[in-house]
């Protein structure tokens, strides 16, 4: 049975950008000579635009063993008009007869796996699956409705919006030393008509994907001030806890819209900057944000670094913006819930323990995410870190339920032991 694969360099457009287009011209003619090479007996091997390669195979049962060998070779270094370019490719394949009638279907077959291979950062293959084009559709689906929901966003925060599909819940932050309440983390809901609330895993990224992001961010952002310009104070802190809002690196993106979003916030709802912090995560972190960020910690708000331990950036790279906390990400504490003392578990708490004492050292707020039970609590602690986040206080609630929940870890923060403080 035939097949069809389609083979494409990763980031080619960046690549183009760089090296000019007659480098690249090069590079193409040397990824083609290559392509002759190792695929002498395919039936037809193009070029089918950008440094996307069309190879059509007689054996497709053999085409996966094929893609993997092909990979290898493409991905070697080039060296073209005194450049050593590396790049690495994707590949897609469909296979004629599977669910493919006629040539363009399985021309779509296989774009349609090669899309997938590059979804997850490129350098991978897939095969062309049926439930991929389910996948597709749900996924459109899902955009319609989205759009359609954002239209529901309201625009006056003091009016009562019965029909607003999205809400902000608030999950607390206290001290690990004494259990008193900081902050709140404001996490967005979508209450999806006829299917409950949807996760933001899975419309953040849609939302970011479509540019839409802002829309929905710059609500959030002036819902969680709103909210909290009205919560009571809690006991230990008279001026009001904090809220910490999360950007999206999308939002980063247009540094100028989203400080005027937030000064906006601030203005209308009355709730002093230094009430108000912004979460990002590492992946925000390009090389021309810091202006932004320094602009954002000027106006008073404070800064936190999200899912800290799970990106790439070194520590000389991260200390030069203007954070004033660190939050740990949960996948640590995660790898320390079961009872064995495997490897795994003390590489977490090795991390907790590393993350704390440099938070220590630069004087930053170290904050440890996904606390489930009382024994991870006591690891946080003695591992020196300051706060903590997580279901074991309480999971994210409704603004209307925020009052009880701040009396409630008031009462618990208030039986605490005096041999807890250390
Ligand atoms: P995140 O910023 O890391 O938020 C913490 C996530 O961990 C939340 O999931 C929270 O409900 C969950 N969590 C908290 N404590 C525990 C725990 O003890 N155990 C476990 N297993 N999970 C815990 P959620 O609300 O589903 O949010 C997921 C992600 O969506 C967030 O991760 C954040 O990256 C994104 N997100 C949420 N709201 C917004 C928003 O308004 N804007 C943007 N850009 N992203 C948002
Ligand atoms: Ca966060
Ligand atoms: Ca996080």
């Amino acid at each position: 049975m035939p097949g069809l694969m389609l083979i494409d360099i990763d980031r080619f457009k960046k690549a183009n950008d760089s090296f000019g287009p007659f480098v690249c011209d090069s590079l193409l003619r040397s990824v083609a000579q290559r392509l002759r090479t190792l695929a002498r007996d395919a039936a037809l091997i193009a070029r089918v635009g950008g440094g996307e390669f069309a190879l059509i195979v007689t054996d497709a049962s053999a085409a996966l063993s094929r893609a993997k060998s092909l990979m290898e070779f493409l991905s070697r270094s080039y060296t073209v008009e005194g450049h050593v370019i590396s790049v690495s490719v994707s590949i897609g394949i469909a296979c004629a007869g599977d669910v493919c009638d006629s040539a363009s279907e399985l021309m779509h077959a296989a774009s349609v796996a090669l899309h997938r291979a590059q979804n997850g950062g490129g350098a991978a293959i897939r095969q062309f699956q049926i439930s991929m084009l389910e996948e597709i559709k749900a996924n459109d689906a899902l955009e319609i409705e989205f759009r359609a929901a954002l239209a529901t966003l309201p625009r006056d925060l003091h009016s009562a919006s019965g029909d607003c599909q999205f809400e902000v819940h608030y999950q607390p932050q206290v001290a690990l030393l004494d259990g008193r309440l900081n902050g709140f983390e404001a996490l967005v809901r979508w209450r999806r008509p006829q299917r409950g609330l949807v996760s933001p895993d899975k419309f953040i990224p849609l939302a970011e994907h479509t540019g839409l992001i802002s829309i929905l961010g710059d609500w959030v952002i002036a819902k969680a001030c709103f909210d909290a310009a009205q919560w009571p104070a809690p006991r230990n802190c008279p001026t009001g806890s904090r809220v910490a809002v999360n950007i999206s690196p999308v939002q980063l993106q247009d540094g100028a819209a989203l400080i005027a979003s937030i000064a906006k916030a601030l203005r209308q709802s009355g709730l002093p900057a230094d009430r108000l912090e912004v979460e990002l995560t590492e992946t925000a972190l390009a090389a021309d944000v810091g202006d932004t960020l320094d602009k954002i910690r000027r106006m008073g708000v404070k800064l936190a670094l999200d899912d800290f331990g799970t990106g790439y950036s070194s520590l000389s790279r991260l200390i030069h913006f203007p954070f004033s906390s660190i939050k740990i990400d949960r996948s640590f504490i995660a790898s320390i819930d079961c009872n064995s003392r495997d490897l795994g578990q003390q590489v977490g708490e090795k991390m907790i323990c590393a993350i704390a004492a440099m938070g220590q050292a630069f004087g930053l707020t170290t904050v440890v995410e996904g606390i489930e039970t009382p024994e991870q609590m006591e690891i946080a602690r003695r591992a020196g870190c300051s706060e903590m986040q997580g279901y074991l206080v309480s999971r994210a609630v409704p603004n209307a339920d925020i009052a009880g929940l701040i009396q409630g870890i008031e009462a618990a923060a208030a039986t605490k032991e005096p041999c807890d403080e250390r």
